[in-house]
């Protein structure tokens, strides 16, 4: 049985870059607590806390040395917070969230009202607006959500995507907007890596040679369930969240076998699964 491997999977470049940050700092003998996950996979959690990592949910959970703040970044105020707690920082926040800290600043310099589109609780569009004034944005994700709102009342707004969206689903919301006041402006900040995933994956499904997906991540991560969708439209697809849950029985008659993996997880599982799958089904010689 043949496998393979989607062109683009797994963790984004800011995820990867925050990832081995951390472990070399662990590794060289630093302790410390992360503020929240730096992705939403219990394996990786676990294997952090098993170098001396471990991740809290608050600040006043860390006790003393250095916070890691994650890939996905925290509000500006928090840098001060640690830093009169006497925390030092491990700051793995990636550089395109930063961009998105920096444009949005300006764009409100400028008088414009902003818009995040995304999820409220999303830690990422919580570091963009926990500090800012409730009445100088909104963050909005669906249609009707957009239709609520008077976008007529300000002078001008400028529209942010949350990173770990494919823009392009978000067109409709948007277009409300744009509709409702013609002084709308869109950053340019878009990060692609959850697109390109989607790409890969669509069309890895869809290559001819491909008879079965197998999409690996975690069962509540949205990304790794978009993914699934985008596989299942094309092919028979399946959701793991690790070899062990691979069927034996889903390969029966099957020649080539595709893997995608959501955008938290880790190389070692997906390499895992691929072993498991050339244990079930070796490749012929
Ligand atoms: S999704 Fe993009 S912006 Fe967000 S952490 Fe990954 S690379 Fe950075």
């Amino acid at each position: 049985m043949k496998i393979k491997r989607a062109a683009k999977y797994g963790f984004c470049s800011g995820v990867r870059v925050a990832d081995l940050t951390v472990k070399r700092f662990a590794k060289g003998g630093g302790r410390g607590a992360i503020l929240g996950q730096v992705v939403h996979n219990e394996r990786v959690v676990e294997e952090m806390a098993r170098l001396g990592v471990r991740t809290v949910h608050a600040m006043d959970e860390v006790g003393d040395g250095v916070i890691v703040f994650s890939a996905h970044g925290v509000p500006p105020s928090f840098h001060a917070r640690a830093r009169e707690r006497g925390l030092e920082i491990l700051d793995t926040t990636c550089k395109f969230v930063y961009d998105i800290h920096r444009e949005s600043q300006h764009a409100q310099q400028d008088g414009a009202h902003l818009v995040f589109i995304g999820d409220p609780n999303h830690r990422e569009v919580v570091g963009y607006t926990h500090d800012l004034d409730p009445t100088t944005y909104h963050i909005v994700h669906t249609v009707e959500g957009a239709r609520a709102v008077d976008w007529s009342r300000y002078p001008k707004i400028t529209v942010f995507y949350q990173t770990t969206l494919n823009a392009e689903e978000y067109e409709d919301v948007v277009r409300v907007i744009e509709a409702a006041n013609p002084n709308t402006s869109r950053a340019d900040t878009i990060c692609y890596a959850t697109k390109e995933n989607q790409d890969a994956a669509r069309e890895l499904a869809g290559d001819p040679e491909v008879r079965l997906v197998l999409v690996v991540g975690g069962k509540h991560s949205a990304n790794t369930r978009h993914l699934h969708d985008i596989c299942a439209r094309s092919k028979p697809s399946y959701l793991v969240q690790g070899a062990e849950d691979i069927d034996p029985a889903w390969l029966a008659g099957v020649t080539c076998v595709g893997i995608t993996a959501g955008a938290s997880t880790p190389d070692y599982v997906i390499d895992e699964v691929e072993r498991r799958l050339q244990a079930l089904a070796p490749t012929p010689a």
